[in-house]
């Protein structure tokens, strides 16, 4: 695998895949790589001529320069950990190949990228979708491979690759867990011992509310249980628990539809999210107490 960090060493690494016409898998990430990062990478090697892995830390999609700070940078595990799985390129710009000097661009989305993360981090999905749309160009992408652990980033950029007619395809990919049932993250690393025990009481959570929910149960009554339960457990703050409709994330109050329960709670002073499908029952009548909030 070889590493790059320029643009114009990449360009002409793609021009010549595209000249012998292959095709080119794309996988970004912020390094700190675990089984999540890799299962994204091994489909795009199943699904792709060449693959190109890239790492960037990316200071627009962070709210404070404390937590920016703090992200792991790890870039030598990271390679090391790619080498089994045949990615052509592990592409590593530095800040000014991003945004030189001058640089004046926002690509913003709306509506999917409202609440939830949109809500709790101002800007995150303004930064997100900027540097993913340079990374597709810049890497000449057919394809894009992205975890559903970030379930509306996903819908966010599924949303700007149709809106800019880029050519890309985005790829959604599960979820992957450690055992215990914690959504694998690089912020699970900043978990102290005790913390890290108290963490896959997040996956519990969800999963009984979505069972609740998806049985008939009625969601404000399920979600109220579920915040206790989390702060009960030892969590410090909940930033948000929500059920949105799939795909479009539009707030529910009940489950007529086919839906997502997103979550994101403090612990240990750091911020974990997760997100699991709730099932829409086929016919849910609308209780006069709980009206369905206008779409
Ligand atoms: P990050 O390095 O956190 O920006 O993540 C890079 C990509 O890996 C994103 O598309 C994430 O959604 C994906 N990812 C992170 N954690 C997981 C996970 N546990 N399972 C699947 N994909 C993940």
């Amino acid at each position: 695998m070889k590493i790059i960090r320029t643009k114009a060493e990449l360009r002409a690494l793609t021009q010549s895949w595209r000249r012998a016409g292959d095709s080119i898998g794309l996988v970004p990430t912020m390094g700190a790589l675990h089984a999540g990062h890799l299962s994204l990478v091994d489909r795009a090697c199943d699904e792709n001529d060449r693959v190109i892995v890239t790492l960037f830390v990316n200071p627009r999609q962070f709210n404070s320069p404390e937590d920016l700070a703090k992200y792991p940078r790890t870039e030598d595990s990271d390679a090391e950990k790619l080498t089994p799985y045949g990615a052509d390129v592990l592409y590593v710009p530095d800040g000014p190949q991003m945004y030189p000097d001058g640089f004046a661009t926002t690509i913003s989305v709306t509506g999917v990228s409202a609440g939830l993360c949109g809500g709790a981090r101002p800007g995150h999905f303004d930064g997100v979708a900027t540097v993913v749309t340079k990374l597709f160009l810049q890497c000449d992408a057919d394809r894009a491979y992205f975890g559903e652990k970030d379930y509306q980033q996903l819908q966010v950029v599924i949303r700007l690759a149709e809106d800019l007619d880029l050519k890309t395809e985005i790829v959604g990919c599960p979820t992957v867990r450690e055992d215990d049932g914690l959504a694998m993250s690089s912020r699970n690393l900043r978990l102290g011992p005790g913390p890290r025990e108290i963490a896959p009481v997040i996956a519990q959570v969800l999963d009984d509310a979505a069972r609740v929910i998806s049985r008939g149960g009625q969601v404000a009554q399920a979600l109220d249980n579920a915040r206790a339960a989390l702060l009960t457990a030892g969590f410090d703050t909940i930033d948000y628990l929500e059920l949105r409709s799939d795909p479009d994330l539009k707030l529910m109050n009940r489950a007529d539809r086919p839906g997502r329960l997103f979550l994101a709670a403090w612990l240990d002073g750091v911020r974990l999210i997760d997100n699991v499908p709730v099932a829409g029952l086929a016919s849910v009548p609308a209780p006069e107490d709980h009206p369905l909030e206008p779409a």
